[in-house]
């Protein structure tokens, strides 16, 4: 039951779905490897879909490499096109200069795309113990503005400003993508995570904007938690939470702790999903330089985000069949890569995987 709970964690809602056409045949996807371990789970990804009989047609495209002075950023006009056109992808991890240089790519191809929700499942792997049993919770992150505005300068020596922007609109959008995404799924309850006794006038827009919407959701619970209190909560009790729905700084940190909660980053699969169903597919982490190249990277985080972006064309057996066949392989354990205790290569857990479709 737990495997059908977290299939069913990924379903959208109607309002996020693509059109049809997708469901049937061939269909076409962008494809970023990115760096690091990107290229590595990237190819391993896509020697399993070939397996498992997925009739994708991948448009490769090199990221962060040249800048392109029509976007002003290292994303190029071809990489946005590339997503436009195919309106699904599935993107690798990418580097991110810290504290200088360019924009983050992550950030650019968010912003430029207007993918305003990043939904991150996070479930227990049968058969593959951690501190909590039976954890299933989605955590719904506005994607789009909050303190990632990009907008920073030097007041006077010694002094930065940096602004966090919160409007109605992305609040709205993203309280109302929240709940019905609860409703769709029969989940029971929202709770939209704040820091409002501080950042009065930010953050209590932003609640303000989740109350007005749980009007509309009778059948869904709502409850509002402070952000502090709600790491303590998590880390203490998770299993009482169900989806939570937060500003962009507080989804980015909350969602990796709860990639912790239920065996690290290696397994934590997220969807990038902005209007008419445009959805980009991404792994939680990073790319990990401490282990690229050594063929050592877990490929389940990118794997079951490539099942959510099945679904999400409305391609669910293939989606379960890619996704038991990954759960079964780290539940026997045998196959098991570093990051989870074992010994496996990256090669080894995609033979395995493969084994199992
Ligand atoms: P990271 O996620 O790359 O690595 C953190 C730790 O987790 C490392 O020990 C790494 O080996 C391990 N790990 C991560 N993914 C794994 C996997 N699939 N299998 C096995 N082990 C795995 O985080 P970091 O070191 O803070 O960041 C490295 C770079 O990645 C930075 O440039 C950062 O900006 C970038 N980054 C990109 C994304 C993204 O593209 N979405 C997300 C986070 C970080």
């Amino acid at each position: 039951s737990s495997l059908i709970q977290a299939a069913s964690a990924a379903a959208l809602p109607k309002s996020a779905r693509l059109m049809a056409g997708y469901a049937t045949g061939t269909f076409e996807a962008t494809l970023f490897p990115g760096d690091g371990i990107g290229p590595e789970i990237a190819a391993a990804t896509k020697e399993i879909f070939q397996a498992a009989g997925v009739p994708v047609v991948w448009d490769e495209q090199v990221i962060g490499k040249t800048p392109d002075p029509r976007t002003n950023s290292m994303v190029t006009r071809e990489n946005l096109d590339s997503v436009l056109k195919h309106k699904i992808g599935l993107k690798g991890p990418m580097t991110t200069p810290i504290g200088k240089g360019f924009r983050s790519l992550n950030l650019t191809l968010r912003k430029e795309l207007d993918l305003y929700a990043n939904v991150r499942p996070c479930f227990n792997i049968p058969g593959y113990k951690t501190r909590y049993d039976n954890i299933n919770l989605v955590t719904v992150r506005e994607n789009t503005e909050g303190e990632y505005s990009g907008l920073e300068h030097e007041v006077v020596p010694g002094v930065v400003e940096s602004l966090k922007v919160i409007t109605r609109k992305a609040s709205s959008r993203i309280a109302e993508f929240a709940f019905a995404y609860a409703r769709e799924n029969g989940r029971h309850k929202v709770s939209a995570v704040h820091k409002a006794n501080i950042m009065k006038k930010a953050d209590g827009l932003f609640l303000e904007c989740c109350r007005e919407v749980a009007t509309k959701y009778s059948d869904i619970k709502y409850e509002e938690v402070i952000v502090d209190n709600a790491c303590m909560q998590l880390v203490s009790n998770p299993t009482q939470f169900d989806v939570l729905v937060m500003p962009n700084l507080y989804g980015d940190i909350i969602s990796d702790l709860c990639a912790g909660l239920v065996g690290g980053l290696g397994l934590t699969p997220s969807m990038n999903i902005g209007v008419n169903g445009l959805a980009l597919a991404e792994a939680v982490h990073g790319t990990a330089p401490d282990i690229a190249g050594k063929d050592k990277a877990n490929p389940t985080a990118l794997l079951l985000s490539s099942c959510m972006m099945l679904r999400h064309i409305g391609r669910k057996d293939q989606a379960e069949n890619i996704q038991n066949a990954v759960i079964s392989v780290i539940a026997e354990g045998k196959w098991r890569t570093a990051d989870l205790g074992g010994r496996a290569t990256t090669t080894d857990f995609k033979k395995a995987v493969i084994d199992k479709l």
